[in-house]
């Protein structure tokens, strides 16, 4: 029996058995360890999950179900399709991958992009940083996965259009590590990218983000500054503002999936959705490098870091609701720093009278506003970041 057959049964049996009884989700989960433990053995004597080629070759690039990149071909660039979620015509959700193996071992830096599919300067920034690279000249191996939620990417939308049981939109960044037995496509394709391709290749991870159709944020990076190894790549970022976001808040988003597993993990955010932010893209890629340079894996001094800029540090994100309808109007600009009780917005309906003038209520500095200018009773219209004695532990901002 060929991998590729022994492969796609074990997915089938334990599939069907997860569908049978939920009780047996325990044993089901041994025998997908075991599964993977065969996987291991014949695929691979390297760390990590090994590498399983499915036979298949798509546009010239080989279709991988697990990949190992200390596999691959040592000083040179290869380009992959990891096989994600089956869908509902029996075809794959297959995302590209591309990996820079340099031609020196050394640490493995994990860039991922389209976990939600309309951030595109999310997918531009990494594929900056790759056209970049001279694998002959580096130590150590920078992976990109710069299209995680293929279904959403398809219709530029952030979230993945699942059909399993009627029209559902699911938010990919709410999903990590995913559960490969799970009951939606978008948790089973978390779960096999996650413990497949993600997770086994990464000593530290970046997965880029953007703003959300609809809104316009600044340059800036979460990830949480108590942690040493998060905070150096969090300060090698020539960025203004820092998202120092408790994990209990977006327990389910893919950095912090990374974090949980003790592999370093940030989310940059780079300017709005669906255009290409041609202004942040030059600062997150060098930003980007410098992590490369931090970790060993390309030489070369340093560009600009978080000491060339003014660094806003807040650990919590206020959202300005709307209470009404109407055309809003902003007296603050992205960046701005805001005092609290300060007037931000006001609003006004068809007949031109202003229905509501927005104030925030605390100090701190501008990072989102809204720029569909109709606004709906519990829209957020601006989201400030700042400082709380007791950060929040709910999600505040739409990453
Ligand atoms: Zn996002």
């Amino acid at each position: 029996m060929s991998e590729e057959t022994m492969d796609r049964l074990d997915r089938r049996d334990f599939m069907i058995a997860s569908i049978a009884t939920v009780g047996a989700s325990a044993a089901l989960l041994g025998s997908a360890g075991a599964a993977n433990a065969q996987e291991e053995a014949t695929a691979s004597a390297s760390p990590g999950s090994g590498t399983v080629y499915t036979g298949d070759v798509i546009d010239g690039k080989k279709v991988v179900s697990a990949l190992d990149v200390n596999d691959l071909e040592p000083g040179r660039t290869h380009r992959l399709y990891f096989q994600g979620v089956e869908t509902p015509t029996g075809h794959h959700w297959n995302v590209s991958v591309i990996v820079a193996r340099g031609a020196k071992p050394g640490k493995r830096v994990v860039l991922t992009s389209g976990v939600h599919g309309d951030e595109m300067s999310s997918i531009q920034t990494v594929l900056t940083v790759m056209n970049q690279l001279d694998p002959s000249e580096m130590s150590g191996t920078v992976m990109a996965v710069t299209d995680i939620s293929r279904p959403a990417l398809e219709g530029m939308q952030r979230r993945w259009p699942n059909q399993g049981r009627g029209i559902d939109l699911i938010d990919m960044n709410r999903e990590w590590p995913g559960n490969e037995n799970g009951l939606t496509a978008t948790s089973r394709h978390a779960g096999l990218l996650f413990n497949r391709l993600l997770r086994p290749n990464a000593d530290a991870a970046i997965d880029f983000h953007t703003g959300t159709t609809g809104v316009e944020v600044t340059a800036f990076n979460i990830g949480e500054v108590d942690r040493p190894e998060v905070k150096a790549m969090l300060d090698l970022y020539p960025v203004g503002q820092i998202f120092n976001m408790p994990k209990q808040a977006y327990p389910t988003v893919l950095h912090n999936a990374f974090i949980d597993v003790g592999i370093p993990a940030i989310t940059p955010e780079v300017g709005a959705a669906r255009v290409l932010d041609t202004g942040m893209i030059p600062l997150f890629v060098e930003g980007t490098m410098n992590v490369l340079k931090h970790y060993g894996i390309v030489a070369g001094p340093m560009g600009r870091t978080a000491k060339d800029v003014t660094v806003f540090i807040g650990n919590s994100g206020f959202p300005v609701l709307a209470t009404k309808g109407g055309i809003v109007e902003y007296l603050v600009k992205l960046n701005d720093k805001v005092e609290a009780g300060q007037k931000v917005a006001i609003q006004r309906n068809g007949f031109g009278d202003v229905v509501a003038e927005y104030t925030c209520e605390i100090a701190g500095e501008v990072m989102g506003l809204r720029t569909d200018a109709m606004a709906e009773p519990g829209n957020p219209l601006i989201m400030v970041l700042f400082n709380s004695p007791t950060p929040d532990s709910v999600e505040t901002y739409p990453e």
